[in-house]
């Protein structure tokens, strides 16, 4: 909490001040899913007067699609599988969106076949020509695992599962493309997130709720923003308008070392850069995503047909390739960032009229349904507290 004495940001600035009537209650900067949710809570619930401030030229945040030349549906910014356990964020965003259910599948090329990942009962048979059962699965990752204490690193995480030969198939180059660092300098948190099965189940996720939003993404961002009391300004870096347009709270969703312009240095965030295809088949790959963990530069390569079911004479496919520098998609997870970030974290407490929440605000590899739980507690807190 800032001391009570501390001077608004507001004041620290030098900002106009909001009356009523004029300016906005709550000035958003960045219209992803967090900065967009918090403003429809704010604006619906909270009957406040609201400004959305977005740098690029669309809403949605990194999970903006659209339509290419071709007409077909893709994530410009990477392919986004909707999946969550929390029954209350997908009734919230279901207010904006209807869905279509979707299972995402994903194989892995290793040693020239394409495999189940995560690793399944399929995976080890069919990689060692095995007939294990489920019973006898669980007994061959036992005795190829390896004893780690403590678990610290990605690298831990994964042989104390698989052992070291299925570690190097399937993680360790994947990890060190996509991170540009060896699994075993990054923090457990990352691997921790893959499972491992004994039985048949090639689905992805195993989350309660799994499926895309019927017309898209961006349709559901512009159905939570079409508000009357929500204004919504586009290719506009929000200091650009922070001294010009009266508002009196600010909601920061863009990278946090940013905001206090990296005054304790930069921190690391990983980048990507993207290459569509547009191709003249109906179908390119079995399921929607094909990991390459050992060849070639990029990561994964993802046909978004599967993601969406559009029926189309063409397809359209997206190549990543992992890189260090460019706009910031991971915060990287590792014990000396976090201290960096943890500086950051206490500046922004400092300040009673501006709240950070979202991915790269938060410096957290959240997925989408986590930036939305985030965003509702928020929202949920500042409208307790009324209108500023
Ligand atoms: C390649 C990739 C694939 C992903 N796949 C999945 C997936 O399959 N499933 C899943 O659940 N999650 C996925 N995610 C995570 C998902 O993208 C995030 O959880 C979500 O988009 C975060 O929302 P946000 O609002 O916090 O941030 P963002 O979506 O990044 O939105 C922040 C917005 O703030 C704007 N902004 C920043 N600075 C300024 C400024 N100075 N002025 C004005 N505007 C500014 C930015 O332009 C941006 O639009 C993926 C992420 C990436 C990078």
């Amino acid at each position: 909490m800032p001391p009570l004495s501390a001077p608004s940001y507001h004041e620290q600035i030098g900002a106009p001040s909001a009356r009523d009537g004029d300016g906005f209650d709550t000035l958003i900067v960045g219209a992803g899913f967090a900065g967009s949710v918090i403003a429809e809570r704010l604006a619906g619930d909270g009957g406040e007067r609201v400004l959305v401030v977005e740098r690029r030229p669309h809403v949605g945040g990194n999970a903006y699609d659209r339509y290419d030349d071709a007409g077909l549906l893709v994530h410009p910014y990477g392919p986004h599988i909707f999946h969550t356990n929390s029954a209350d964020v997908f009734e919230h965003l279901s207010r904006f969106t209807r869905w279509r259910p979707y299972q995402h599948r994903v194989l892995a090329s290793v040693d020239g076949r394409l495999l189940p990942i995560p690793i399944n009962l399929d995976t080890v048979n069919t990689l060692y020509g095995l007939k294990l059962s489920a019973l006898e699965m669980e007994a061959f990752l036992a005795s190829v695992a390896e004893r780690v204490d403590p678990v610290r690193t990605s690298e831990d995480v994964v042989v104390t599962r698989v052992g070291r030969e299925l570690y190097e198939k399937f993680f360790r180059g994947y990890t060190r493309k996509q991170w540009g660092l060896d699994p075993s300098e990054l923090d457990a948190s990352v691997t921790a997130r893959v499972p491992t099965r004994s039985n048949r189940d090639d689905r992805y996720f195993t989350d309660t709720f799994q499926a895309m939003p019927l017309h898209g993404y961006t349709r559901l961002f512009e159905n939570m923003l079409r508000h009357p009391r929500i204004s919504v300004m586009l290719n506009t870096d929000y200091r650009d308008v922070l001294r010009l347009v009266p508002w009196k709270r600010l909601v920061y969703t863009g990278p946090i070392d940013a905001f206090f312009d990296h005054r304790h240095g930069k921190l690391p965030y990983r980048s990507l850069d993207f290459e569509h295809q547009t191709l003249d088949q109906e179908r390119f790959q079995a399921v929607g995503t094909v990991n390459f963990p050992n060849d070639y530069a990029y990561t994964r390569v993802t046909e978004f047909k599967h993601l969406t079911g559009q029926q189309h004479r063409q397809t359209s496919i997206i190549y990543e390739h992992p890189r260090a520098d460019g706009d910031p998609y991971y915060p990287v997870p590792r014990a000396e960032n976090h201290t960096l970030f943890r500086r950051y974290e206490s500046d922004a407490e400092q300040l009673c009229d501006v709240v950070f929440v979202g991915r790269l605000a938060s410096y957290r590899y959240y997925n989408m349904d986590q930036v939305v739980a985030q965003a509702l507690v928020t929202a949920r807190r500042l409208l307790a507290q009324g209108r500023p």
